[in-house]
């Protein structure tokens, strides 16, 4: 599926003696563009050396996964391999899982490579899927979070190419729900019928009026069959049970997508770090852990500050949101304060702003409201694109799939 392919790259140098050792764990959007930013300041300092522990080849891009259903972009420009955008850094990338953190000792101990000893430690896994509470829901329905599930649905898509209809049923009427249902509904065209089940009594509840308002058009223009306050019952093979307004109803259907939310991952090793309700780990306003100041927690599992931040009611009141957005924001942060740290300098609190809010539509359509301002059809759905590529890791990689945008080979 790939079109390009990575290149191979030499392995790392192993630390200079005396080398200040800085050990990032999870190369997502808190711990790759830390890692980035980092080497940016740094260029190729021997006195620190930095390790970045990640067991994928390819950073996900996850934003903009759904553009692969609707081939508006290709695997290469949304999940760039780790080899090429690390290759002209001094960032030494183990491609493995860590498994303990012994904060004490100051180790990382490693499914597969020898254990990693670190001066700080940067902590960055992200969530994953909530543990499945409905019958079948593991078995039969597709999760919709990584490049791999994203190819695990399109071989899926093709299995059903010969059916002159195709029902899919997605689970879930939040951010990933509404945008795999505007995609898929475009990519199956007049073959394709879209169910959205919800538990609760609105889409997209989190975010602002004009675009639950405008993400509802969307579904209703595409003739997607939206059912909220409906409790899931049970999934299998050929579709959901449901209750609804009282009754037990059936939704038949030849693929199940699986959209009800994530949880942070746990921290790994020593439970002396009490999680907050929601799972996330507690961190200072630096993002440093309160009794050991050389670790930084950030991203999805940390409990990152931002007061003043959500309404009375929000659970997620004062904190900023588990995004990319804030992750994003949250890696040259850490970066920053990391070295603060080692050169002896104050650390500054992480200040999260929030840009808005965007989401795609259907093939080249989206929403994207910031700033008081809304915009909506292809018009959002390019200021969208432009924001993403901003965005994309490395200027290497962006030049790449500018010049591809742009028809060069
Ligand atoms: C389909 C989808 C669409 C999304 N769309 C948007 C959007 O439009 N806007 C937005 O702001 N947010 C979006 N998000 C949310 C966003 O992806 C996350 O909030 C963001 O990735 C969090 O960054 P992170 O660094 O905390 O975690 P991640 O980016 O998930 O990175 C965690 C990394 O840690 C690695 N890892 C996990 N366990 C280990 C381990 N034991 N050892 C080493 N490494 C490990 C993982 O492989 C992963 O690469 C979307 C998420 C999904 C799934």
């Amino acid at each position: 599926m790939f079109s390009k392919r990575s290149s191979p790259v030499a392995p790392a140098p192993a630390p200079s003696p005396g080398a200040v050792r800085v050990c990032i764990l999870g190369g997502g959007f808190g711990g790759l563009y830390c890692a980035l930013s980092l080497h940016q300041r740094l260029k190729k300092s021997a006195q620190v050396h930095i390790t970045l522990v990640e067991p994928r080849d390819r950073f996900n891009f996850t934003p903009l996964l759904y553009e692969l259903l609707t081939r508006e972009l290709a695997p290469w420009e949304i999940a760039p391999a780790y080899q090429d955008l690390l290759k002209h850094t001094a960032v030494d990338l183990r491609q493995d899982w860590a498994e303990h953190i012994d904060l004490a000792q100051q180790t990382v101990t490693l499914r597969h490579g020898e254990p990693l000893t670190y001066d700080y430690l940067v902590v960055a896994l992200g969530s994953q899927m909530r543990p499945p509470a409905t019958p079948g829901s593991q078995t039969h329905a597709l999760p919709f979070n990584t490049l791999a599930d994203a190819e695990q649905l399109e071989r899926r898509l093709a299995d059903l190419d010969h059916l002159p209809k195709v029902q899919v049923v997605v689970a879930g009427a939040g951010p990933s729900g509404v945008e795999l249902a505007c995609k898929l509904s475009d990519r199956l065209g007049s073959r394709g019928q879209i169910t959205v089940v919800d538990r609760r009594g609105e889409i997209l509840r989190s975010y602002p009026q004009p675009i639950q308002r405008a993400a509802a058009r969307a579904l209703a223009q595409r003739g997607v069959e939206v059912y909220l306050d409906a409790a899931i019952e049970a999934v299998d093979a050929s579709g959901l049970t449901f209750g609804y307004e009282g009754q037990t109803r059936r939704c038949q259907a030849n693929l199940t997508l699986w959209t009800v939310g994530t949880v942070p991952r746990s921290w790994l090793g020593s439970a002396e770090l009490k999680p907050t309700p929601f799972g996330q780990c507690p961190v200072r306003p630096t993002l440093q852990l309160a009794d050991h100041h050389n670790v930084f927690v950030l991203g999805d599992m940390a409990a990152m500050p931002a007061p003043g931040r959500g309404s009375q009611s929000d659970p997620f009141r004062n904190r900023a949101p588990t995004t990319a957005q804030a992750a994003y924001q949250a890696g040259p942060a850490v970066a920053s304060n990391v070295l603060a740290l080692i050169a002896n300098r104050p650390l500054k609190p992480f200040v999260y702003n929030h840009l808005g809010d965007m989401l795609t539509l259907g093939q080249g359509e989206a929403v994207v409201c910031g700033f008081g301002l809304c915009i909506t059809g292809r018009l959002g759905g390019f200021s969208r694109r432009w924001a993403y590529w901003l965005r994309l890791p490395t200027h290497a990689h962006r030049w790449r799939v500018m010049r591809h945008w742009l028809g060069f080979k």
